[in-house]
C-alpha cells in the first residue's frame, strides 16, 4: 500500500524504501516536457484531471498551483533517498521559462515601454528620439527625431522587434564580430600621433609604442566581441522581452525602417540583411508628433 502522505508524486514506498513509481514517474516527466513545449500550468492541470491521475487516493482534481509545485520541486533532481527523474538542464529550462512567462504577463499589465532602458535613437542621424503617445491615432505611439524622421511604432511592436533581434543573436552568436571602428578616440589620437611622429623621425621607441597601441585597440575589440558572444551562447531563446539581456548587451536601440540594436561593441544588428521589420516611417510631411 502506497503511503501518499510521505512519498512525493513519482515515488512510492517498497519494503520501507522510497523507489521510483513507474507510472507516476512517467507522468512527472511528461508534465515537465509539456511545460517546456509551451503548455500552461492550467493546460497541464486540466489534462491530468481529465485523465483521472490521482495525486492522493481518490483525489484527481489538479489545479495550476499543484502543477507549479511539481515543476518547482527540486527533489526531482535526485536526493540521497530519491533517484532523479528530471535532468538538470530541463529543470533549469523550466525555471527560466516560468520567469519569462511571468515577465510577459507583467509587460502586458503595466506600462511596458519603460522597460526599454537603453536610449532609443534615430537610425538616420543617431540623435535621441522622443516618444509621443496619443490614443486617438491609429498607431498611438510615434517616435520623432529633430531631423524630421517619425516612426509610428506601437510599444508592443518595439518590444517584439527588440526581442526578435536578440533572439537572432541567441540563435547565431557568431554574427557578432570584432568591430575595428570601436577603437576609442583617445586610442585613435594616440595611434595617429605616433604614426606622425614616426613619419617625421622614426625611432625604435615610437615604433614599438605604435605597435603596442594598435595591439591594445585590437585586444579590446576582440575581448568585447568575445564577451558578447559568450553571453548570447549561454542564454536560452527569449519567450518575451528581456530588459536584463538588453541592458547587458545593447547600448542603443535604433529606429528607422525597422528595429536595430547597437551592441556594446558598436556593431549594429537588425532583422534580415540590414532591413528592419518594415513599418510606417514618415519624413517631414504631416506631424504626428506635434499632434
Ligand atoms: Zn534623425
Amino acid at each position: 500500500m502506497k503511503n501518499r502522505y510521505t512519498a512525493p508524486f513519482g515515488y512510492t514506498f517498497h519494503q520501507g524504501q522510497l523507489v521510483v513509481h513507474a507510472d507516476e514517474s512517467d507522468i512527472v516527466k511528461q508534465v515537465f516536457a509539456d511545460y517546456l513545449a509551451g503548455s500552461s500550468l492550467n493546460d497541464i492541470a486540466e489534462k491530468l484531471t481529465t485523465s483521472g491521475i490521482e495525486y492522493l487516493p481518490g483525489r484527481s482534481d489538479w489545479n495550476k498551483n499543484r502543477v507549479k509545485r511539481m515543476l518547482e520541486d527540486e527533489r526531482y533532481l535526485g536526493t540521497e533517498q530519491l533517484s532523479a527523474l528530471i535532468d538538470e538542464a530541463d529543470f533549469h529550462a523550466v525555471q527560466t521559462q516560468k520567469h519569462q512567462r511571468n515577465d510577459r504577463k507583467t509587460i502586458k499589465a503595466e506600462s511596458h515601454i519603460s522597460k526599454v532602458t537603453v536610449p532609443v535613437v534615430c537610425a538616420a542621424c543617431n540623435l535621441a528620439m522622443t516618444r509621443t503617445h496619443n490614443p486617438k491615432r491609429k498607431i498611438a505611439d510615434v517616435w520623432c527625431c529633430d531631423c524630421g524622421v517619425k516612426v509610428q511604432l506601437a510599444d508592443e511592436d518595439l518590444l517584439a522587434g527588440t526581442t526578435e533581434v536578440l533572439n537572432l543573436l541567441i540563435d547565431a552568436p557568431a554574427l557578432i564580430k570584432e568591430q575595428p571602428q570601436q577603437i576609442d578616440e583617445t586610442q585613435q589620437l594616440e595611434i595617429r600621433r605616433l604614426h606622425n611622429e614616426i613619419n617625421r623621425n622614426p625611432t625604435q621607441q615610437d615604433i614599438f609604442a605604435l605597435a603596442a597601441a594598435r595591439f591594445a585597440a585590437i585586444s579590446d575589440a576582440l575581448a568585447q566581441a568575445h564577451m558578447l558572444r559568450s553571453v548570447f551562447e549561454r542564454v536560452v531563446p527569449l519567450a518575451g522581452f528581456s530588459k536584463e539581456l538588453l541592458e547587458q548587451t545593447v547600448s542603443q536601440v535604433l529606429l528607422g525602417d525597422g528595429v536595430y540594436l547597437k551592441l556594446k561593441n558598436n556593431q549594429i544588428v537588425g532583422k534580415g540583411d540590414g532591413h528592419g521589420t518594415g513599418f510606417a516611417t514618415t519624413h517631414g510631411a504631416g506631424n504626428p508628433c506635434a499632434a
